[in-house]
């Protein structure tokens, strides 16, 4: 048998595979990356762009995540300034929202002692006499208005800033290129993909699944199948609106069922979302749908006077383990899958944050590590400037 030409093959350009792939290529190993379709294609193109904690996290006691994600939005300030950056958000709380202030402030104090305190500046709350200056928020039974800093992201051009570090690092990229199967032996992966209209093989020592929503796909094309985790594709739809915001973000609570909906500055628009409703079938036919955007414009005409036009809208799939708790209430953690539980080659990623990807990625490298050769390191992911 040859011996592998990759140290390591990642199966997926969005911001995982591209993260495992920077992280890989840091480390010094001989990296590929196969995506099927362009860098972004899937999920990691359609999220809410926000590089943050997660203040309703919280809520479901997720601190291990809260804490991990703002300590990484603080590393991708500093590495990639020019592609995140803070904004300020805004929580309205009128007389019938659920929250009361003296949650908010609860959890705005505990989202500061998680970060260390390193956002400057910290949350507050706006006297009575601002509230006429929020982009016309209605003022209504208004009570309180708290603000804080949080992170946004173009998140496809994070996923190719990611990708370009990987291949400046040495990786191959290829796209597209759809891995077809794979198949290991004792020290190594034979993988099959299609690419220029031909088949292609490539043996590599470990095999990283960070097919996001085809994940379980992907997994089936392995022979012998790992260990897998059965799941719900979550759809999620963003609304992009005609106006602009001027002070930020409004993080405000649905009527119908106090969900959480962003209204956010995006590209000279309104960014608008997101919605949650399990998706069967293929992912890539994942479509908004008219019942969301009747969800997402109920909330909008609740706090702002005007009536926008909807200029585009898009759909993202989460992935979350299977429960019979709604998807909201469910938790956000990544969960890791492997071939074998002492030696493996083999890590299927399931879920994740698109903040918290280089931690993912370091995770990812720590559990192949043993099956990985030792090789002069490059280059420290928390350090390396993002181009
Ligand atoms: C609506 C929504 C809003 C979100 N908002 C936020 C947010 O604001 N902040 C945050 O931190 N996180 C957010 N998230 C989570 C975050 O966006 C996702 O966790 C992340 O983008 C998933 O990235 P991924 O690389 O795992 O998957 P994807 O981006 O979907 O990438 C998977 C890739 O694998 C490729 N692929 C599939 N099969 C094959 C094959 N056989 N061969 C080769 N390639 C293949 C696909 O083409 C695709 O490009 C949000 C998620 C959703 C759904």
């Amino acid at each position: 048998m040859s011996a592998p030409e990759f140290d390591l093959l990642v199966i997926g350009g969005g911001i995982h595979g591209a993260g495992v792939a920077q992280a890989a290529a840091a480390s010094g190993r001989k990296t590929l990356l196969l995506e099927a379709r362009a860098p972004a294609a899937g999920t990691s193109s359609r999220s809410s762009k926000l590089i943050h904690g997660g203040l309703r996290y919280l809520e479901s006691l997720e601190f291990g995540l809260v804490r991990e994600s703002l300590t990484e939005r603080q590393i991708l300030l500093k590495i990639a300034p020019h592609l995140v950056h803070l904004v300020d958000f805004h929580i309205p709380i009128y007389k019938q929202t659920t929250r009361r202030p003296w949650q908010i402030r609860a959890g705005l104090s505990l989202y500061a002692l998680l970060a260390n305190f390193r956002t400057s500046p910290r949350f507050e709350r706006l006297k009575r006499s601002a509230f006429a200056d929020l982009d016309g928020l209605k003022t209504e039974g208004l009570q309180a208005v708290y603000r804080y800093s949080d992170g946004q992201t173009d998140d496809a051009a994070l996923v190719r800033a990611v990708l370009h570090s990987a291949e400046s690092l040495g990786a191959t990229l290829r796209h597209p290129a759809e891995v077809l199967s794979a198949t290991r032996s004792r020290r190594s992966y034979l993988v099959r993909y299609r690419a220029d209209d031909q088949e292609h093989e490539v043996r590599t020592s470990t095999l990283v699944n960070a097919a996001g929503p085809w994940v379980e796909h992907v997994r089936r094309r392995i022979t012998p199948t790992p260990e897998g985790r059965t799941i719900d594709l979550v759809a999620g739809t963003h609304l992009e609106l005609s106006g602009t915001l001027k002070k930020g973000i409004y993080y405000t609570e649905a009527p119908s069922d106090q969900r959480a909906v962003f209204t956010m500055p995006w590209k000279g628009h309104i960014l608008l979302g997101t919605t949650e409703r399990i998706h069967t079938g293929d992912p890539a036919k994942i479509a908004p749908t008219t019942e969301e955007q009747d969800y997402l414009l109920d909330p909008y005409a609740h706090h702002f006077p005007d009536t926008p036009q909807v200029l585009s809208a898009f759909a993202g799939l989460r992935v979350l383990p299977r429960a019979k708790t709604d998807a909201f209430h469910r938790s956000r953690e990544t969960l890791f899958f492997h071939d074998d539980p002492h030696i493996p080659r083999y890590v299927g990623i399931y879920g994740g944050k698109l903040t918290a990807y280089r931690a993912t990625a370091q995770r990812v490298i720590a559990q192949l590590a043993a099956a990985l050769p030792v090789r002069p390191h490059l280059a420290d992911t928390a350090t390396l400037s993002l181009e």
